[in-house]
């Protein structure tokens, strides 16, 4: 028995379950079911994406509006709380916001691998942006640090938890005992952000 992101509740059964039986289980679950179905009626839904006036991105851990105008200047802007896009870049929404976002992720991303270096006491020989799904960082044994630019999406202490997770890398090329008190010396409250990734991952997406 799942219920998706989009609220459905969908039960699976051998095919020759008689109706009733599963009718009775779905009525000794009715609790759980109603709970999950509220869970995903709050949760932002990003499966249709249209692109059009109003419509929310996520930027650093909240939600903006969308606002086209009729500006050259520049393709997108973030400025007072809204994602300004041209109307000339608008006719290319989805490759403009996603080019707008890689930027933002860069300059952030890079900014916070500089304040969290000290803790290490070891700086990346270089960072790179990666779109790989589901992958949020990554890092190379010659010193280079990939991140997900869907990052610039999640709050800055996720982002940040990111940061150190491959940082703590440039130590120890592993997830050892040693390695994780690293993470921990540098954020003790690491597990609780690798949660919300597992839980949330999945709204980071475009
Ligand atoms: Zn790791």
């Amino acid at each position: 028995m799942v219920v998706t992101r989009n609220g459905e509740l969908i039960v699976r059964a051998p095919y020759n379950t008689p109706l009733p039986f599963i009718e009775h289980v779905i009525n000794r679950k009715s609790l759980w079911i109603i709970k999950k179905l509220n869970e995903a009626a709050s949760m932002p839904q990003y499966e249709t994406r249209k692109f059009s006036e109003g419509e929310l991105f996520m930027y650093l851990g909240n939600q903006y509006p969308l606002s086209i105008i009729e500006n050259n200047k520049s393709a997108v802007r973030f400025v007072e709380d809204t994602i300004y896009i041209s109307s000339k870049a608008f006719l290319n929404a989805e490759r403009n916001i996603i080019r707008w976002y890689q930027t933002e992720a860069y300059k952030v991303l890079t900014e916070r691998t500089e304040y969290f270096s000290a803790s290490v006491n070891m700086k990346p020989s270089s960072i790179r942006l990666s779109g790989a799904k589901r992958r949020w960082g990554s890092c190379g044994r010659k010193g280079n640090i990939n991140y997900n630019w869907r990052l610039i999406m999640a709050p800055l202490e996720i982002l940040d938890y990111i940061v150190v997770h491959e940082l703590a890398h440039l130590r120890h090329h592993n997830h050892s005992k040693q390695y994780w008190n690293l993470v921990f010396s540098i954020m003790p409250e690491y597990k609780s952000r690798e949660l919300w990734l597992q839980k949330n991952g999945h709204l980071l997406n475009l």
